[in-house]
């Protein structure tokens, strides 16, 4: 995808999400510039998954701006289904349709939203699977795969709109350790290959060998945020410290 200006992927202004009288983000600006893989880490509450539900718009701001290649994001079906189109979003908990094959899981999105043939669809979603190391699995059922293979699935259909960005919510907390490697693997191997990225996640290792940059946030804030090595092995505050040492 062509950067134009210099433009970033993703710019969020002073992004503030109340639920009833919870503040739970306040005033959080983000900037991702295409092909770059941010890594979102923090405790259980911080809001990682609700900034991440605003940036596809999944959950609506209270305040604030999103904007994808300078597009701000409006809260109308319009523009949520234009963004849609461009952003895949990966959860905890796969979501593919239990009563749909692998291969089925990956083409219907791309007939009913992305308008292209079923042949076409089909095509893709085969070479995808293999791309997610499943070509062997297109006539499987969810239930008959792996956490980790269907969390592959899952992101193998979210590529299937041809994203230009792609968000990540623990895509590996739900799995059994012995399963977590496969599918980070996958994660790593379109980092590579210059996909944007937003992810969140517990795993220091990938975020150390895999993000360009690192932000840590906190009761809604950004508490520290800049290259892994800073953030990970020499943050600046007291609160970074503090939730970097109970990960250890
Ligand atoms: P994280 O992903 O960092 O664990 P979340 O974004 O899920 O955090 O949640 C942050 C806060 O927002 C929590 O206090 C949570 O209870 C609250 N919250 C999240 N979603 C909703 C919702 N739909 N309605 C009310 N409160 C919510
Ligand atoms: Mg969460």
């Amino acid at each position: 995808m062509t950067q134009i200006d210099g433009q970033p992927r993703v710019r969020i202004t002073g992004a503030t999400k109340k639920f009833g009288d919870n503040v739970v983000l306040n005033n959080v600006d983000l900037e991702v510039r295409a092909g770059e893989v941010a890594v979102l880490i923090g405790p259980s509450g911080a809001g990682k998954s609700t900034l991440l539900r605003c940036i596809n718009g999944l959950e609506r701001l209270t305040s604030g701006t999103v904007e994808i290649d300078g597009v701000r994001l409006e809260y109308r079906e319009r523009s949520l289904n234009h963004m849609r189109e461009h952003v895949g979003m990966v959860f905890q908990s796969f979501n593919l349709f239990p009563h749909l094959t692998a291969l089925e899981n990956i083409t219907m999105a791309q007939v009913v939203v992305g308008k292209r043939s079923k042949s076409e669809a089909h095509d893709r979603a085969a070479k995808l699977l293999f791309r997610v190391g499943l070509g062997e699995k297109a006539n499987s059922y969810p239930s008959a795969l792996s956490g980790g293979q269907q969390q592959r699935v899952a992101i193998a259909r979210a590529l299937a709109m041809t994203p230009k960005l792609m968000l990540f919510d623990e895509p590996t907390s739900a799995l059994d350790p012995e399963l977590v490697g496969e599918v980070l693997q996958v994660m790593r191997e379109l980092a590579d290959e210059g996909m944007t990225m937003v992810v969140v996640t517990h795993e220091m290792r990938f975020a150390r060998q895999v993000a360009d940059h690192v932000v840590l946030l906190a009761d809604g804030a950004i508490a520290e945020e800049g290259p892994p090595e800073i953030v990970l092995d020499a943050p600046a505050s007291d609160r970074a410290r503090s939730f970097l040492s109970k990960l250890q």
